[in-house]
């Protein structure tokens, strides 16, 4: 939770105005479905989530007033494992928009080989907008109104915009308080993405961000691409765009544009992402950042780099974003970034694009490290953590990449695909109770 969120109307862009991002994740099923061949009932079963939760609550706000929140709660599929993926705090949290990441969630777990399924979450309102003790009292209220929907051997929360390591803080601590002190020390996987103080795991925070950048490392080898003296453009300088940025500078890639919703900053020397990270932490957004020239959203898109990295929300990148874009790389930092219509120009005009489902399932992978550590209750290093992700993002990469040339379809479908696969398999051999 980096930001404070603009009301919908004051939104600085978006791709299309109109965007049904549960139907965009539908024809990917069906567009994968057809590519791996895989049987009807299991793309039935999997074109509606298992449960919808909605929840109405009331807190207390600080002048005395009672409020009313609305809370979802969409569990996907947990044929693998339990249901697992964030919790969003926004302004336009919505039901279709919570199933299509919940559905996206079980992609990237099965994609990844990790035993969860898929889950999604939030509270539609601005965490911004209210005080740090109202957060913390809606917070408390909604894990008390999900209940028994959550659990860590059933459904796990996460970060996701608007949301941070205090957050799950306050949502571990509250599941506990609820299941009694026998089993209070059981239950610390209920969430993941905690303080690492409060049973969360070294190298969660960047985690997203560091997978991003294992696969990009395998997409420029595989291209012959050198890393060292080129250049990003990274939309979103939130957890993932601002960890993401970090680590890449490191490797020499020099971001010379940036923006996010308080506005967009072009810097041809390279902004340095460690500083911008700070200002971001202390100030709320690059707003007002002095080390570069403030540029509309329109320029950022037509700013030649070599990656270009959409780290915000979904529907960014529509026809007109894609048409402007001057890049080698698109990799997908956010869920759903790129619009279809986006996608098809981007795909035309010869630039790669590492899907959603691919590059950002850092965050889970690691997510799972953290709840096999609660289970065990070990700590495993730093670089313990990364050298596993590693080894994890490249086997993903590698498996999206030969599909990818094998059925000659583009990476996003070949991570559909292997997902849908993994998950069939198992269908077959479980079959359908009774
Ligand atoms: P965050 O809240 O830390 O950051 C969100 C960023 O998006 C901020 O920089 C904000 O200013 C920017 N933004 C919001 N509205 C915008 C707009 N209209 N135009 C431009 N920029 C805007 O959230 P985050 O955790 O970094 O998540 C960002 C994306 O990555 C989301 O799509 C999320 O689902 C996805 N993601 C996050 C994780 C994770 O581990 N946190 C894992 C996988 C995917």
């Amino acid at each position: 939770m980096s930001m404070p969120t603009p009301p919908p109307s004051k939104l600085p862009g978006s791709a299309a105005k109109e965007y049904d991002f549960y139907k965009v994740v539908q024809d990917y099923l069906d567009r994968a479905a057809r590519v791996a061949h895989v049987e009807p009932y299991v793309q039935t079963i999997l074109s509606q989530p298992k449960n919808e939760v909605i929840v109405n609550f009331p807190v207390r706000m600080d002048n005395g007033d009672i409020r009313l929140f609305k809370g979802y709660r969409v569990q996907h599929n947990n044929l693998l494992g339990p249901f697992k993926g964030g919790m969003r705090y926004h302004p336009q949290v919505a039901l279709d928009d919570v199933k299509a990441l919940a559905a996206m969630m079980t992609w990237k777990s099965a994609l990844l080989r990790l035993p969860f399924g898929g889950g999604k979450g939030g509270i539609k309102f601005d965490p911004h907008s209210v005080s740090r003790q109202e957060l913390q009292r809606i917070t408390r209220r909604f894990t008390h109104a999900l209940g028994e929907n959550i659990g860590p051997e059933y459904d796990i929360p996460a970060p996701d915009v608007g949301t941070n390591s205090q957050t799950m803080a306050w949502m571990m601590d509250t599941y506990s308080n609820m299941v009694g002190s026998a089993s209070k020390q059981m239950v610390k996987g209920v969430v993941t993405g905690k303080p690492v103080a409060s049973g969360g795991t070294l190298g969660r925070t960047k985690a997203t961000g560091q997978g991003i950048v294992f696969c990009i490392l395998e997409w420029a080898a595989d291209k012959g691409f050198n890393l060292e003296g080129s250049t990003m453009i990274v939309q979103g300088f939130g957890n993932v765009g601002s960890n993401t940025a970090v680590i890449l500078s490191r490797l020499g890639v020099s971001a010379v544009a940036v923006g996010d919703h308080t506005g967009y900053m072009y810097n041809p020397e390279g902004f340095n992402a460690h500083k911008l990270q700070d200002y971001v932490e202390a100030n709320g957004g690059i707003a007002g950042y002095p080390g570069g020239k403030p540029i509309t959203r329109e320029e950022f898109f037509a700013t030649r780099a070599d990656i270009f990295l959409p780290c915000a929300l979904e529907n960014q990148v529509g026809a007109a974003e894609a048409a402007s874009l001057n890049v080698k790389l698109v990799a997908e930092g956010a869920n759903g970034p790129t619009h279809p219509s986006g996608e098809k120009i981007l795909l035309e005009k010869g630039i790669d694009l590492l899907p959603d489902v691919l590059a950002n399932s850092g965050g889970v992978t690691v997510s799972y490290y953290e709840w096999v550590q609660n289970k065990r209750s070990e700590t495993w290093s730093e670089e313990d953590v990364d050298a596993r992700l590693e080894v994890a993002m490249k086997r993903a990469y590698h498996d999206v990449a030969d599909f990818a040339r094998a059925k000659r379809c583009d990476m996003r479908i070949a991570a559909y695909a292997l997902a849908l696969q993994r998950i069939e398999a198992v269908y077959k051999e479980r079959e359908i109770f009774p």
